[in-house]
C-alpha cells in the first residue's frame, strides 16, 4: 500500500494511521496541531512528538502538500494563485492581505456546474469536485499560510453542490486540534441548496453567505438557475428561523448591476425580506465580464440602498473590491485557464 498523504486527514483518520505502530489518540492530535499549524517544519523540528513516531510516520506518510503552478499579484496586494490537482484538476485560489487581516479565498471545485450566465467560473465547465485535501492545500501551499486569519469559500464552484468535502475542510480549519481559525472567520458563500444548507447551519459553526442577486424569484432565476429548484425565499426563512449564537453571522451577498438590480423596487423588496431577522446584507459592486453591457452601480447607489436598510433597522455593509486587475475578483475565477 502506498503512503497516506496526511493533508486533508481529520485527527480521527490521522488516529487510525499511527494506531497500528502502536501510537495513541493523544499523539495524533499532536501531529494534527504541528502539521495543520506550522506546515512540515513544525512536523519535523518538534521535540513534542518521540523519534519513534517521527520514522513511523515518515515510513507510512508523506505530507500531500503541492505547490502552486503560477501566481499573479495584483497592485492593491491580492495575489491568485493557480493549481493543478494530483488528478489534473485546474483552480485558483486568492490571497487577499489588508492589514493585520489576511483572507484566503478558496476554491471548492475545478470550474462549476450551477450555470450562472454571468459567471466566468461557471463558463468553464465543471472538471470536478475537489478533495478535502485539495482544499486543505489552498491554504497550507500558499507561501503566507503562517498568517492566515480567515478563510472565505468564494473561489471556483459551488460549496455546498460538494459538502462532505467542504465541512471537512472547514473542520480542519476551525478545530483547536487542526488550524484552529475561529469559525467566525470562516465563511462558505452559496447561491442556495437546501438540503444542504440545513446541513451546514446544522453541522458546522461557521458563517453562510447567500448570493441573491435579485429578490424577485423569477428574475433571479434567469441568474441563478438554482432558484427553479431551491427557491431563495425559502432558504431566507430557514435562515430566519434559526437560533444562531452571537457571533455566528448569516449574510445576503448582493452584487448591485446598474438599472438592472438597484431600483427602489428591488431595495423595498430586499427590506421585506430581511427586516426582523439577524441577516446581514452586504453589498457589492459588480464586476463586468468579457463581451458585458452591464455596469455596476456607481458607490453612491451602493450607499443610499445601505442607508435605507440601516434605517429599516438591517445590518448592512458596502464592500470593496480587490484584485479585479488580476481577474481575482468575484465571478471572475477561470478567465485565464481555457
Ligand atoms: S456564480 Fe457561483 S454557483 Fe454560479 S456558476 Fe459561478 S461559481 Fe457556480
Amino acid at each position: 500500500m502506498g503512503k497516506r498523504y496526511l493533508c486533508g486527514l481529520d485527527v480521527e483518520e490521522i488516529g487510525e494511521l499511527i494506531k497500528a505502530g502502536g501510537f495513541n489518540h493523544a499523539q495524533a492530535v499532536t501531529v494534527a496541531g504541528m502539521f495543520y499549524k506550522k506546515g512540515v517544519p513544525g512536523l519535523n523540528e518538534t521535540t513534542r512528538i518521540p523519534k519513534s513516531l517521527k520514522k513511523y510516520l515518515y515510513d507510512v506518510a508523506q505530507t500531500g502538500i503541492y505547490p502552486p503552478v503560477k501566481s499573479e499579484e495584483s497592485a492593491d496586494g491580492t495575489k491568485k494563485y493557480l493549481f493543478i490537482s494530483p488528478e489534473g484538476k485546474k483552480f485558483e485560489t486568492v490571497y487577499i492581505p489588508e492589514g493585520k487581516r489576511k483572507t484566503v479565498c478558496v476554491s471548492t471545485q475545478s470550474g462549476c456546474r450551477m450555470g450562472c450566465p454571468f459567471c466566468v467560473t461557471g463558463g468553464y465547465g465543471f472538471h470536478g469536485n475537489l478533495t478535502a485535501r485539495d482544499i486543505v492545500n489552498q491554504v497550507l501551499g500558499i507561501p503566507c499560510h503562517n498568517e492566515v486569519t480567515h478563510v472565505v469559500f468564494m473561489g471556483m464552484g459551488e460549496p455546498l453542490d460538494n459538502p462532505d468535502n467542504v465541512l471537512k475542510a472547514v473542520r480542519i480549519f476551525s478545530a483547536e486540534w487542526g488550524m484552529a481559525i475561529s469559525p467566525r472567520n470562516i465563511t462558505v458563500s452559496t447561491v442556495g441548496i437546501t438540503p444542504a444548507f440545513i446541513r451546514f447551519l446544522r453541522e458546522s459553526e461557521c458563517n453562510l453567505a447567500l448570493s441573491l442577486y435579485s429578490p424577485f424569484s423569477e428574475e433571479r432565476a434567469g441568474v441563478v438557475p438554482a432558484e427553479k429548484i431551491y427557491p431563495v425565499r425559502e432558504i431566507i426563512s430557514i435562515m430566519a428561523a434559526c437560533q444562531l449564537s452571537r457571533k455566528r453571522r448569516l449574510s445576503l451577498a448582493y452584487i448591485m448591476i446598474q438599472g438592472v438590480n438597484d431600483t427602489g423596487n428591488h431595495l423595498n423588496e430586499l427590506i421585506s425580506l430581511t427586516r426582523n431577522t439577524r441577516i446581514r446584507v452586504n453589498l457589492l459592486p459588480y464586476h463586468a465580464v468579457r463581451d458585458d453591457d452591464k455596469r455596476s452601480s456607481s458607490e453612491g447607489r451602493l450607499q443610499f440602498f445601505k442607508h435605507n436598510l440601516v434605517m429599516a433597522g438591517i445590518s448592512a455593509s458596502v464592500r470593496k473590491s480587490r484584485g479585479e486587475d488580476i481577474s481575482a475578483a468575484c465571478g471572475l475565477l477561470a478567465s485565464g485557464m481555457r
